[in-house]
C-alpha cells in the first residue's frame, strides 16, 4: 500500500474512533472503560481490518501439513485455526509487526505465521508444509510437549494461543499479581460487575487472539443456608462439554451437553467456595452461564475421562449444527439469539493409546477433510461423526448490540 493511501487510511480510522469514543451508545455499553483504552483497541481493530482487506492475494488454503512424528495433533489444530479468517488475515498480513507494545521477539508467532503464509500460499505447487521450525519453537516454549508421545489437541491449542497471545499482548508491561483479592461487589448490579471485571480482563490482556477467542464466563452460587447469590466471572478461551451418560441408542445433541455444562450443580461444603454473608464454607448450588459471547467459540466435546487407574474415551456420537448454533439460551437472561456457524472440526479417531487426529474445514468453497499432508473435498454430510472432538464456531449474527 503506497504511503500516501496509508496516512489517509489512518486518519479516516482515526476520526472514526474519536466518533465512536465519544458516543454515547458506546460509552453505556463500555462505562469503565477509560477512553483512552477504548481508543487505542479501536484503532487497532480499524487499521488491520483495513489493511487486511486491501493486500491479500490467498490461495485455495487447500494444503496439507506434513507429520513429523505424531505430530497429527498439531496439524489438526494448526488447520482449523489457519480456517479461522480473522487469525489467519492478521498472521498472512504480520500485522503483529505494526502493533506489537513488547520488545521481546514474537518468535513463535513468526514461525506460526510461516506456517499459515505456506498454507494459503497463492502459487501453491500442491506440497505439504513442513511445521518443523514451528513446532520446535513450541517445544521451547512449552517444555511439556517435548518428546514424541501422542499429545491432546485440546492441550496443545490452549498452550499455543496462550503462548501466541502472551507474545502479541498489546499491554505487556501491566503487572500480573497473581489473583487478586476478590472483589465486593454486593452493592452493585451483576451487569456492572460483569463489565467491571471484563475491563481489567483488556487492561491486561488485548490481542487479537482475545479479540477473536475471549470470552466471560459466569458462575452464580446460592447458598442453601442463607440464600445469598453470588457471582465470578472469569475469562474463558474455550469452552468444555461434558457429555451425557446414555445407556442406549449411543447419540447425544451439541444441546443435551450444553444443557448439562450449564445446568445447576449441588456443592458440598468441602467442595463449596466461602459464603459472603456466612463467612464459611456451606452447602451450594453452582451455576454456569456466559456473560459475554466471543466472536469465535471453540467447543471442546470432554470424550476423554481420567479415572483413578486410566484414561477412557467416549465414542458416543454428538450431533451439532452446522449453521444457526443458538448460544442465547446460555447466555445473560434476554440477550435474544446469539447465532455461530461452524467453520472447522478437529476429529480424533481411535483409542486414548492409539489415536489419529484430522480436521474438516470450510474455506468458502466448501468442506475440505484434512489429514496430515493429504487434502480432500468433503461433503456436508460427511462432517458429523463420532469422532468429532473439537468445533470451532464462527459468531454470524452481529455483536454490535452486545446487550447484558
Ligand atoms: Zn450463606
Amino acid at each position: 500500500m503506497p504511503g500516501a493511501s496509508g496516512v489517509n487510511v489512518e486518519g479516516s480510522c482515526e476520526a472514526l474512533c474519536r466518533t465512536l469514543v465519544s458516543q454515547n451508545g458506546l460509552q453505556r455499553e463500555t462505562a469503565d472503560i477509560s477512553q483512552s483504552v477504548l481508543y487505542t483497541s479501536l484503532m487497532g481493530l480499524l487499521l488491520v481490518a483495513d489493511n487486511e482487506k486491501e493486500q491479500l492475494t490467498l490461495g485455495s488454503g487447500r494444503i496439507g501439513l506434513r507429520n513429523i512424528g505424531n505430530t497429527c495433533f498439531l496439524n489438526a489444530v494448526v488447520q482449523c485455526l489457519s480456517h479461522t479468517c480473522g487469525l489467519r488475515d492478521y498472521c498472512l498480513l504480520k500485522s503483529h509487526r505494526q502493533e506489537k507494545f513488547s520488545k521481546e521477539e514474537a518468535t513463535l508467532m513468526e514461525a506460526f505465521s510461516e506456517v499459515l503464509s505456506g498454507l494459503w500460499d497463492a502459487n501453491e505447487g500442491h506440497t505439504a508444509v513442513n511445521p518443523r521450525q514451528f513446532y520446535n519453537n513450541f517445544k521451547e516454549a512449552v517444555p511439556y510437549f517435548s518428546g514424541y508421545s501422542q499429545q491432546d489437541a485440546q492441550e496443545f491449542l490452549r498452550f499455543l494461543l496462550d503462548k501466541l497471545h502472551t507474545e502479541i499482548n498489546r499491554r505487556p508491561y501491566v503487572r500480573r499479581a497473581g489473583k487478586d483479592p476478590e472483589p465486593k461487589y454486593a452493592r452493585i448490579r451483576l451487569s456492572e460487575e460483569a463489565v467491571a471485571m471484563w475491563k481489567k480482563h483488556l487492561e491486561r490482556d488485548d490481542s487479537r487472539i482475545a479479540d477473536l477467542f475471549s470470552g466471560q464466563l459466569r458462575s452464580s452460587l446460592h447458598c442453601s443456608v442463607c440464600s445469598h447469590y453470588s457471582n465470578t466471572f472469569d475469562v474463558f478461551c474455550d469452552l468444555s462439554l461434558p457429555i451425557p451418560k446414555k445407556s442406549f441408542a449411543g447419540e447425544v445433541t451439541l444441546k443435551e451437553c450444553l444443557d448439562l455444562f450449564s445446568q445447576e450443580e449441588k456443592l458440598d461444603k468441602e467442595n463449596s467456595p466461602m459464603c459472603e454473608r456466612c463467612n464459611r464454607r456451606t452447602e451450594c448450588t453452582k451455576r454456569l452461564s456466559i456473560q459475554r459471547f466471543p466472536q469465535v467459540i471453540v467447543i471442546h466435546l470432554n470424550r476423554f475421562t481420567t479415572s483413578r487407574w486410566s484414561i477412557s474415551k467416549s465414542t458416543v456420537y454428538v450431533s451439532f449444527p452446522l449453521t444457526n448454533l443458538d448460544l442465547g439460551p446460555y447466555g445473560p437472561i434476554d440477550c435474544g439469539p446469539v447465532l455461530y456457524n461452524l467453520y472447522a472440526i478437529c476429529n480424533h479417531a481411535g483409542t486414548v493409546n492409539m489415536g489419529h487426529y484430522t480436521a474438516c474445514c470450510s474455506d468458502g468453497n466448501g468442506w475440505c477433510f484434512y489429514n496430515d499432508s493429504s487434502v480432500t473435498p468433503v461433503s456436508e454430510n460427511q462432517l458429523q461423526t463420532n469422532q468429532a472432538y473439537v468445533l470451532f464456531y464462527q459468531r454470524s449474527n452481529s455483536s454490535a448490540a452486545i446487550r447484558k
